[in-house]
């Protein structure tokens, strides 16, 4: 079985009907780029750069994460590399960094928000990106985006940025691509209007089916909960995925449902661009995406869509899964 997979590595991801989706690898270290290379990743989706922050005294200089960020892009070789904005609170704490307790850490003062908040951090991590964005196809995501504003605000540090390395003589890559990460429900029901603000929508669906269950994703207790094959989390993926196409911007998905070989038919079906995972996930997920059709994805979606509980699509999907095997 291993040695299968192995051969598929070099395989290009293309259903027998001819769609092809780049499947791409979620890093959050520099040991799980090798995995990723390894597997065949075609990029690098979502890089959580929390790790850099993570473990240490202070805050990263912006030296530190250039050099973390340009030798990722140099190690892929041209393949696109989407480095995501700081994406800390919630359940990531920094050790310097002191977030007053909160009632609720999760909708509280986290990710873009802290970005926001204190632009210079912000700033510094961007100049970063952007310096590294000479040496590859870097993109930028921001995290949490809950609407249009933010994505201004966040977009208007950007070009501070540019303007500071355009005077110092830096070079950088001016086409550099901005997207945001739709994993708020505010965000998929704006999608159309955020759509024309950004280069490329990324589906979190982690924290999408947390928000949208109102089901804390570390709370074992209600783990049988975290559902992301509920009707309401479909909809909501047509929504997003139906607002990128209109505006002629490509989508991906990020969230762990990505890797999760079930749900390939509804990324077929809604016509995904793109699906980042663990590195781990790639070569199962491009085996059954190699005797996958995108046409019978297609005709499944109606019915998909008509499901009235998450148990009778769970159901569905299965039984396809039967005919593709
Ligand atoms: C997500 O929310 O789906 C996601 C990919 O981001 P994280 O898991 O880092 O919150
Ligand atoms: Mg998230």
């Amino acid at each position: 079985d291993k040695q299968r997979l192995r051969r598929i590595a070099g395989i290009r991801p293309v259903t027998p009907d001819g769609k092809e989706v780049e499947l791409a690898a979620n890093i959050s270290s520099l040991k799980e780029l090798e995995v990723a290379l390894g597997s065949g990743a075609l990029g690098v989706g979502l890089f959580r750069t929390e790790f850099l922050y993570m473990d240490r005294i202070r805050f990263p200089h912006e030296d530190e994460q250039f050099d973390v960020y340009r030798s990722v892009a140099e190690k892929l070789e041209g393949r696109p590399l989407i480095i995501r904005t700081l994406d800390i609170g919630g359940d990531k704490q920094l050790d310097y960094f002191e977030i007053p307790e909160e009632d609720n850490p999760f909708l509280g003062y986290r990710a873009i928000r802290i970005c926001l908040d204190r632009r210079d951090l912000f700033k510094t991590q961007l100049r970063a990106i952007l310096r590294a964005s000479h040496f590859g196809c870097v993109k930028i995501m921001y995290p949490l985006i809950s609407s249009v504003e933010e994505v201004r605000e966040a977009n208007s540090v950007l070009a501070e940025a540019k303007m500071e390395l355009d005077r110092e003589g830096v070079p950088y890559d001016r086409q550099t691509q901005v997207g945001v990460m739709i994993e708020v429900p505010a965000a998929v029901h704006i999608a159309d209007l955020l759509a024309e603000e950004v280069d490329f929508f990324s589906i979190g669906t982690n924290d999408l089916v947390q928000f949208t269950l109102a089901v804390d994703r570390m709370n074992e207790q209600i783990s049988h909960m975290y559902e992301p094959f509920h009707p309401a989390l479909l909809r909501m993926l047509k929504i997003t995925v139906e607002a990128a196409k209109r505006a002629g911007i490509p989508v991906g998905v990020c969230g762990e449902m990505a890797g999760d070989l079930k749900a390939l038919p509804i990324w077929l079906a809604l016509d995904i661009d793109e699906l980042s995972m663990s590195a781990h996930s790639i070569l199962h997920v491009k085996e059954r995406l190699l005797r996958t059709k995108q046409s019978a994805s297609r005709e499944l979606l109606p019915e998909l869509l008509n499901c009235r509980t998450s148990r009778e699509i769970h159901q569905l999907l299965q039984k396809f899964m039967e005919g593709v095997d």
